[in-house]
C-alpha cells in the first residue's frame, strides 16, 4: 500500500517502524525518499469487521490446527474458527527433552 508524495508525487511507503504513525488524531512526519522534502501525515484507521460462523462456539467441534511456531516447543493448537488456543497434547516427549533434538527428527530413530 503506497501513498503519493505531496511535493513530487513519488511513491511513499509510510514508515511504521516501532509502531510509529499509527495513532490517530496526531500529526506525523516523514521525509520523501524521492525529493527529500518532509511532509506530514495523519492516520485514520478504518475498521473492517469480518463475521463468520463459528460452529465450535455453538456446541460444534473446534477445528484445532498446529500453529507455525519456531522453536517447535512453542507450537500450540489453535482453532481455525474461533481462535481458541490450547497446548499440544503430551504425546510428544521429544519436544520436552532436548530442545536441539526436537528439530533433528526424533521420530523413527533407531
Ligand atoms: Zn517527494
Ligand atoms: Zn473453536
Amino acid at each position: 500500500m503506497s501513498e503519493r508524495c505531496p511535493y513530487c508525487g513519488g511513491d511513499i511507503e509510510i514508515n511504521h517502524d516501532d509502531g510509529y504513525g499509527y495513532s490517530e488524531y496526531e500529526i506525523h512526519q516523514q521525509e520523501c525518499g524521492n525529493c527529500g522534502k518532509s511532509f506530514a501525515f495523519t492516520t485514520s484507521s478504518v475498521i473492517y469487521y469480518h463475521l463468520k460462523k463459528a460452529d465450535c462456539l455453538n456446541d460444534g467441534e473446534h477445528s484445532y490446527q498446529e500453529t507455525i511456531t519456531y522453536p517447535r516447543r512453542y507450537t500450540k493448537l489453535k482453532c481455525l474458527q474461533c481462535g481458541d488456543e490450547k497446548p499440544l497434547p503430551d504425546e510428544r516427549p521429544y519436544l520436552i527433552n532436548g530442545e536441539d533434538r526436537a528439530t533433528s527428527g526424533a521420530i523413527g530413530q533407531p
